[in-house]
């Protein structure tokens, strides 16, 4: 056994890790954000000996509840993020609408993974959609809005309906607003406050699916298996796996994710959602959107897997081989939203449920309490 009089120092252990070594136990995961996917990164480093260092600027934070340091600041305090820098061998994130030129600042003295194109791409809807075509792969038709008149155009070339969204900030619905037949286009953008803005044309679709992937360090790249999404008031409400998609459709969605990884130099877990069309019995995949960070859509594979997306995550990000991403269980995630979370007593009786609490100190309609996973045998 090493004694630690031999560990390598911090400054050995990142040269490791630019060197593309694995980063030693003891070593530092940095994770701006401090969520409850934050929370679970922490946890799942713990059984590895890795350590987090949570950057939040609430100090009522979930993740601190688990983390080994926490930084309690503003995500533009440039004191903090140097110091923050200082103290980890490796940065990664939990939610992408960080500042670029905070992890920017980071990335010039600590490595950043996902890097930071992966976040520019993720954090802009035309960028997103624009990258994914480059890439080839299929997305909704889209258009670019800065303007009453560019929207007109934008709709005159999409059709109705349609969907205009905010290119930044929005997740679970918000920043978001149908046009139908009947909408008028100056109220539609002020609905989503008159911000630089994307139209997508409505997607008919038959369901929602998502592939939680993750790349190595090394290139290596692996799939969970692909779950089936339902929302409810856009925020996600279960997550079921297997999905009921045909094995080519799921063969496809494990394709395309591995397709954007590796077009970004991705390092971590990657969160991929599509929709899926049928025409004549035949599945078609577009992508809505990519998350470079675990995924909401991904919690069952706590359970029903022997390493989760969060293990993985932090697998990827430390250097370390990834772990096997195969299913033992079928499973339904129910996140539990808002007073959702005060039934945890039966939840907690009810031994077919696997209950994961986030330890928010406040509950508030729409706000993500916890989630349950139930397994049953595979199909
Ligand atoms: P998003 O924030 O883009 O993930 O959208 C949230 C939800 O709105 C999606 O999960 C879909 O249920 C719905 N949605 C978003 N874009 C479209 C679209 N182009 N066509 C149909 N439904 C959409």
């Amino acid at each position: 056994m090493r004694s630690l009089k031999n560990r390598p120092t911090m400054a050995e252990r990142r040269h490791l890790t630019d060197a593309g070594m694995v980063l030693a136990p003891g070593s530092m995961i940095g994770i701006f954000g401090g969520g409850q996917l934050g929370r679970m990164l922490a946890l799942a480093a713990a059984p590895l000996g890795l350590k987090c260092h949570i950057y939040c600027p609430d100090p009522q934070s979930p993740a601190f509840d688990v983390a080994a340091a926490r930084t309690i600041a503003a995500y533009d305090d440039e004191g903090a993020l140097d110091r923050f820098a200082g103290s980890l061998d490796v940065v990664t994130y939990e939610f992408e609408n960080i500042d670029l030129a905070a992890v920017e600042r980071l990335a010039k003295t600590v490595p950043v993974r996902p890097g930071a194109r992966a976040l520019a791409v993720a954090q802009d809807r035309l960028a997103e959609k624009t990258f994914l075509q480059d890439a080839g792969i299929a997305v909704a038709p889209f258009a670019a809005v800065d303007c009453l008149a560019g929207l007109e155009n934008a709709v005159a070339a999409i059709g109705r309906p349609a969907v205009l969204k905010t290119r930044r900030l929005g997740y679970d619905g918000k920043g978001q607003t149908p046009i139908t037949k009947d909408t008028d286009l100056d109220g539609a953008l002020q609905e989503v406050g008159g911000a630089a803005s994307i139209v997508e044309g409505f997607i008919d679709f038959t369901k929602e699916v998502s592939v939680i992937a993750v790349r190595g360090a090394d290139g290596a790249t692996a799939c969970y298996d692909v779950a089936e999404n339902v929302h409810r008031e856009h925020i996600l409400h279960t997550s079921t796996v297997p999905a009921a998609i045909l094995p080519e459709t799921a063969t496809d969605a494990r394709r395309i994710a591995e397709h954007i990884m590796t077009t970004l130099d991705y390092v971590g877990v990657l969160g991929v959602e599509f929709f899926v069309t049928e025409v004549d019995g035949r599945e078609s995949l577009l992508v809505n959107e990519i998350a470079p960070r675990v995924h909401n859509s991904g919690h069952w594979t706590q359970d029903a897997c022997a390493v989760s997306q969060f293990e993985n995550h932090i697998r990827a990000v430390a250097g370390w081989p990834l772990g096997p991403t195969g299913r033992h269980a079928d499973a339904v995630m129910t996140n539990l939203i808002g007073a959702e979370a005060d039934a945890w007593a039966a939840l907690a009786a009810d031994t077919a449920a696997r209950l994961h609490l986030y330890g928010k100190n406040e509950t508030r309609p729409g706000r993500k309490m916890g989630h349950v996973n139930r397994l049953s045998s595979r199909t």
